[in-house]
């Protein structure tokens, strides 16, 4: 390609409303520009590092026998109905009419869609297995869009979903999908890790999440520093065994605790440790709500307390619903004298004697409070976040973190869908039964944000040169010096014969300027024409190591080769 053709919108500055490295990058070397907030077009040399991804992802789902499709972004309600989610996916959901004001969802994921297609067409047991994926553009209302593309609100996905007679088939199909996102993973050059996530209330019990090890990672994954254990914080459970204080009960006693109101406040105001106070929350849960109690110390993970109460949607109540529900502020809060809602606690609040909590009634708090006396639990939980220092669910060695990007994630889904969309077969006894899924992403997308941020150095992009948009940038420098500009031509074509993709730099434009296009853009290899053109020699630059050497034409082939691979 020559680069007068084409559209790379190269900029001088990072743009200031970029906060991370890769995001920087891509709209300074001209790679996407953002459209609205969460949205973006991906210019040329974005689409060609997607068209490699997807060239890796293809391969490899194509190796395991996963069959490509392509069904609509615009799915109709009815089906989102029918699973039952077009109750429960809340805001993220981007909901829409057509002219006949019938009901529309554009799809966030296509478990409806393909679900409703697979029941239609396949009735035996004969035709499963079944894996069929598409890659194709996600939207998602996100809360927050951020990182450019890394957390789009339009973006796009590789999904893939399978359909099983048995269990057995299932876990296979799921091994098989586990070793291709590894090859995925390893062959787009990022250093991830496989970790177990959250499998929710519902559906099967494995799943697991592919992250990528990065500081600009929005999740945080709990790892063991002695076995191989990794794991989502959100899920990874917590087995501590919590002692009770030995010390004799008090009688609970109500104290002035004027413009005390977090768990600092109060704990330094009472002379007394966090961990001897009850944080109370209260979340609201579906269509109910109930209070949530923790150590003082800890954390309320919402994903556990989802999965206890088998909900489908929890979040921590508004200020003002607080004040409705129980009467007081969000800061106030306590389990005392609280009726006619669920009270859920951690395990660690069993270990709590003569403790402080909120009376619901503002500036007063209680202290001496003693769980099953002053108040009753309904059930006691697992519900807090794992913490740095923290046994390893394995029982080996104690939890550190690490902050991951989310590239992938597979999971056993069961047969949340086929039983609710009614998706079932004939098995071998001719009985009727519901299929057994799996569905398996991939943020594509996000992969070329995560690549891009893992590989950059301060000049601009450093391309792996199987994602990279071009393995060579062929940069003429003065276009208007006929042996230079026939020479470049000579040496663009006898390239590209040779298998190699090649950017022309045949732009009208001081060298200074080239140079630093090119290494913004980030390309494996620079070949540079110029002054010494008429001896049929040129200089070629490493954009890794920064390594410049001459180079006769004639050796150009053999030292290009034994650089990249084709
Ligand atoms: P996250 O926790 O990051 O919101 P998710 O659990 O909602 O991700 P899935 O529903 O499992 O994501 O979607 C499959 C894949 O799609 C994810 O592993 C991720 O790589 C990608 N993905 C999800 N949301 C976005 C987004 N807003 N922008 C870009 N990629 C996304
Ligand atoms: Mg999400």
């Amino acid at each position: 390609m020559k680069q007068s053709m084409t559209l790379i919108p190269t900029l001088r500055e990072n743009p200031a409303d970029a906060e991370i490295r890769s995001h920087q990058l891509l709209l300074r070397a001209g790679y996407v520009r953002q459209n609205a907030s969460g949205v973006y077009s991906y210019l040329p040399m974005a689409k060609r590092v997607l068209h490699n991804i997807e060239k890796i992802v293809r391969e490899e789902l194509d190796n395991i026998g996963a069959v490509e499709l392509l069904m609509p972004a615009l799915q109709p309600a009815e089906l989102w109905q029918e699973s039952g989610r077009w109750y429960t996916y809340g805001a993220e959901l981007m909901r829409m009419k057509d002219r006949h004001e019938r009901e529309f969802a554009l799809g966030p994921t296509h478990e409806e869609v393909i679900t409703s297609l697979v029941r239609d067409e396949v009735k035996s047991y004969k035709r499963l297995p079944l894996a069929l994926y598409q890659i194709q553009t996600k939207f998602r209302d996100e809360k927050r869009p951020r990182f450019g593309v890394l957390r789009g609100r339009e973006f796009i996905m590789k999904d893939g979903y399978s359909f099983h007679n048995s269990q057995e088939s299932l876990d296979e199909m799921y091994d098989k999908f586990y070793e291709a996102y590894s090859n995925i993973f390893r062959r787009a050059n990022l250093n991830f890790r496989a970790v177990i996530a959250d499998s929710g209330a519902m559906g099967g019990k494995d799943t697991h999440e592919f992250m990528v090890l990065s500081d600009v990672g929005e999740d945080t994954i709990a790892y063991s520093d002695t076995s191989d254990y990794a794991a989502n914080i959100e899920m990874a459970p917590v087995i501590t065994k919590y002692e009770k204080k030995a010390e004799a009960q008090k009688a609970l006693e109500k104290i002035k605790t004027e413009n005390q109101k977090t768990i600092e406040d109060v704990s330094a105001y009472l002379n007394v440790t966090a961990a001897e106070c009850i944080k109370t929350l209260l979340f609201k849960v579906d269509e109910e709500y109930a209070l949530v109690l923790v150590r003082g110390d800890h954390e309320v993970n919402d994903i556990k307390l989802k999965n206890l109460l088998e909900a489908e949607n929890v979040e921590l109540a508004e200020a003002d619903v607080t004040k409705s529900v129980l009467g007081c502020a969000v800061g106030s809060i306590g389990p005392i004298g609280i009726k006619n809602i669920k009270i859920v606690a951690d395990h660690a609040i069993t270990s709590i004697v003569n403790g402080v909590c909120g009376a619901n009634e503002e500036d007063f708090h209680y202290v001496n409070v003693n769980p099953g006396k002053d108040f009753t639990v309904n059930q006691y939980a697992d519900l807090r976040f794992i913490e740095e220092g923290d046994l390893s669910p394995d029982g080996q060695g104690i939890i550190k973190f690490a902050k991951g990007i989310e590239v992938g994630h597979i999971f056993k889904l069961g047969t949340r869908y086929s039983e609710a969309m009614d998706a079932t077969i004939l098995d071998e006894n001719g009985r009727s039964k519901p299929m057994i899924m799996g569905c398996y992403g991939i943020g594509v997308s996000r992969v070329m944000a995560a690549i891009a941020e893992q590989y950059n150095d301060e000049k601009g992009f450093v391309w792996p040169a199987n994602i990279a948009p071009y393995h060579i940038h062929l940069i003429a420098v003065n276009m208007k010096n006929e042996e230079q500009a026939s020479l470049s031509e000579e040496l663009y074509r006898s390239m590209k014969k040779a298998g190699y993709e090649v950017l022309l730099d045949d732009r009208i434009e001081r060298p200074g300027v080239k140079f630093a296009d090119a290494d913004l853009i980030g390309l494996p290899i620079r070949i540079t024409v110029g002054k010494k053109a008429s001896e049929g020699i040129v200089e070629l630059k490493d954009r890794k190591t920064g390594e410049m050497e001459e180079v006769h034409i004639n050796d150009l082939q053999s030292i290009i080769s034994a650089k990249i691979s084709l």
